[in-house]
């Protein structure tokens, strides 16, 4: 299977109608990060809630993980639906224990077990590597107020790779983990004309973005967690760093076949 990405949602942290707070699913069974409405927004891509055996979480800021009930919930009846299905396996940073721990309390899971799948939760910290079957997860560093991760996903076979930064302000070592990738979906949550690195919330403007792709020498950069009113200034911002970049869309999805070949549908 080539390895692909599908944009579940590409929006900032407060959604508007029809949006969804930034999350992905690659090769349609690993959710990165969990939208307001990610077990919804899944189906608008032909993926059942059903279907998703590992998530992913860059950090637990609030429209990183707020859908996480709503996937849990929608996820009980996987192993009635699967017969060969094993735990659903959840990774992050240290703050995803106590988020499961609130995610179950709103579930009331001591009052409803059935409500949640069996699963088990994963520390993740970086320089860490793991394989699920013919993917290598390796978990980078992110520059944002609280504990937070970048991943960097690889078909062993085709080596085709995307590297999702989560949220994160520029850093050096972004550049090294993101380098020869194949696409680098980065955020782009800060405006193109602010001036600086706003140190209290740490996210990258596009021009940052179009820093990390040039100096990765990434094949083609793809923006998301933007304002919709925002996205022609950030694409001509980002273009004159780096011209190969595009705007995510919700609902798209890029398919890459090997090292240099993607293509978007
Ligand atoms: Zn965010
Ligand atoms: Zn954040």
């Amino acid at each position: 299977m080539a390895l692909e990405v599908a944009f579940v949602g590409v929006s900032s942290a407060h959604p508007g109608d029809g949006e969804e707070s930034t999350c992905f699913l690659v090769n349609d069974n690993i959710l990165v990060d969990v939208g307001f409405n990610a077990g919804i927004s899944v189906q608008a891509l032909g993926v059942s809630p059903l279907d998703i055996d590992h998530v992913f979480i860059t950090h637990c800021h609030h429209d990183h993980v707020i859908g996480l009930p709503g996937v849990l919930f929608l996820s009980s009846k996987r192993a009635d639906a699967r017969a060969d299905v094993g735990p659903l396996q959840l990774y992050g940073p240290q703050d995803l224990a106590v988020v499961t721990q609130a995610a179950l309390a709103m579930l009331q899971a001591d009052r409803f077990p059935q409500v949640v799948p069996d699963h088990e939760v994963h520390l993740l910290y970086p320089e860490q590597s793991l394989e699920i079957g013919e993917l290598r997860v390796d978990v980078g560093r992110a520059f944002h107020p609280l504990d937070a991760r970048s991943y960097r996903f690889t078909d062993t076979v085709s080596k085709g790779s995307v590297v999702i930064t989560g949220d994160t302000a520029y850093h050096e070592g972004l550049a090294e983990f993101a380098k020869d990738c194949d696409v680098l979906i980065h955020e782009a949550a800060a405006p193109p004309a602010a001036a600086t690195v706003n140190q209290q919330f740490l996210h990258s403007r596009p021009q940052d973005a179009a820093r990390v792709a040039q100096e990765s020498s990434t094949s083609s950069l793809a923006l998301v967690h933007y304002q919709a009113d925002q996205a022609a200034a950030m694409l001509s911002r980002a273009r004159e760093g780096f011209p190969n970049t595009r705007i995510a869309r919700k609902g798209q999805r890029v398919k890459i076949l090997g090292p240099g070949q993607a293509a978007w549908v």
